[in-house]
């Protein structure tokens, strides 16, 4: 039995992460962590299950006074960011779907890891379609060294671009030979047009209400294009990798980037 803390409760993907764990026998919800309502438990919370679980605002409160095993973080990068390492202080492994951290973060919690031996996983998308999408980019990349990536999410999104478009980026640049993209003498008539520029690839971030996550890899040769692409329709979608993440989590003692890594 894995018992679980998750943090952001109410939100979209921390309220589909509480019904995750009450569908599976292996694992217990024993806290929540959120920026509101400290001291009271779910269930006097009108828009959550009728739970006795407590909330906590303070995070370091909840990791001392409560006996856990795993935390579900899906909150802001920055609050994230300060959970996901308090709780490997504490001897609580963070399963983090919260996207935005950066380098010196992963790099800062790596250390972390090995240092206190014990397991972290941090994925930028969960949803096993949008892994196989990065996968296939990067296999596709090999051949065609034109590719612009279009990210599409709603528009309450914190970071751009999304951590599955960088995550993609990267994955395509091991692949890819370097090739500095468009024509030598393109001019911007207003700047951002052509997107961000990695490694020579461009990034488009299109954030407007009504979408969820959506990504498009877009290749082009002499004659022929190559698309790939992923829609999360819910955040449902997420959930799948979250559980598989739980379960490996108890077993590493590292920190572990990118759901292709778990599959
Ligand atoms: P959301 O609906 O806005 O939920 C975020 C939650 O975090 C809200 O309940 C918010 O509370 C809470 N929060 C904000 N500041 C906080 C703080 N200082 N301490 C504790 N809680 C705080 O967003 P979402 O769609 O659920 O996404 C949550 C995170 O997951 C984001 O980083 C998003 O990019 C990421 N995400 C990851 C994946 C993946 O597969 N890895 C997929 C989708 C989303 P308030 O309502 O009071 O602001």
């Amino acid at each position: 039995m894995k018992k679980i803390i998750i943090a952001g409760p109410r939100g979209k993907m921390g309220s589909e992460a509480i019904k995750l764990v009450q569908s599976h026998e292996d694992m217990r919800l024993v806290a929540c962590i959120d920026r509101k309502n400290n001291g009271k438990k779910l269930a006097d919370i009108a828009e959550l299950p009728n739970l006795d679980v407590p909330i906590y605002e303070d995070a370091l409160e909840c990791f001392s006074e409560i006996d856990a095993d795993i935390l579900i973080e899906l909150t802001i990068p920055e609050q994230g960011y300060k959970h996901t390492k308090a709780a490997m202080e504490h001897g609580i492994r963070p399963v983090v779907g919260t996207t935005g951290f950066t380098e010196e973060q992963i790099d800062e919690l790596s250390w972390l890891a090995s240092e206190r031996k014990i397991g972290c996983i941090i994925a930028p998308n969960f949803a096993i379609g949008a892994v196989l999408m990065m996968k296939f980019s990067q296999m596709a990349a090999q051949y065609f060294p034109d590719v612009d990536i279009i990210e599409k999410h709603h528009d309450n999104k914190l970071d751009a671009p999304s951590g599955t478009a960088v995550k993609t980026a990267e994955m395509i640049k091991e692949s890819r030979e370097y090739k500095k993209q468009g024509h030598a003498d393109e001019k911007e008539t207003y700047p951002g047009a052509r997107g961000a520029d990695y490694d020579g690839m461009r990034i488009h971030s299109v954030r407007l209400p009504g979408l969820v996550a959506h990504q498009e890899v877009i290749f082009g040769s002499p004659g022929q294009t190559l698309t790939i692409k992923h829609d999360s329709i819910n955040r449902a979608s997420f959930m799948e990798g979250i559980k598989l993440a739980t379960d490996k989590v108890m077993e590493i003692q590292e920190v572990i980037y990118g759901l292709e890594n778990v599959l």
